[in-house]
């Protein structure tokens, strides 16, 4: 259960988004996950609509969350491809020798807001 405070994080960047930006109502913050992250959706919905209830900045916003699959390379032939099952072997050369390039991310897309 570590949604809650991946949560609290979250509307930390977006409360300094908001007031760089001098937004007075955030109406969307679009979140990227990667799977990687083993956060769930479901509990980062139900921890942001936890922790927007109290904040007026927050009282019009919806979260999207769109999931990174993962990706990765391959060091030994440079094919890129997506890992089966977490066996980080490359499909086409059998290398063990694979870079991970995403699904391990968590980090705000953008934010729309109101200025008023
Ligand atoms: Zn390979």
């Amino acid at each position: 259960m570590h949604e809650l405070s991946l949560m609290e994080g979250v509307m930390d960047i977006a409360k300094q988004a908001a007031d760089e930006n001098e937004i007075k109502k955030i109406t969307k913050i679009h979140l990227k996950v990667g799977i990687m992250t083993m956060a769930y959706p479901d509990a980062m919905q139900a921890a942001f609509e936890t922790l927007s209830s109290n904040h007026d900045l927050f009282s019009d916003a919806v979260l999207q969350i769109e999931e990174v699959s993962l990706q990765a390379s391959c060091r030994s032939c440079d094919e890129s491809f997506a890992p089966d099952n977490y066996q980080f072997v490359c499909p086409f050369c059998s290398s063990p020798d694979v870079q991970i390039n995403g699904g391990q991310e968590l980090f705000i897309d953008f934010i729309d807001g109101r200025k008023e």
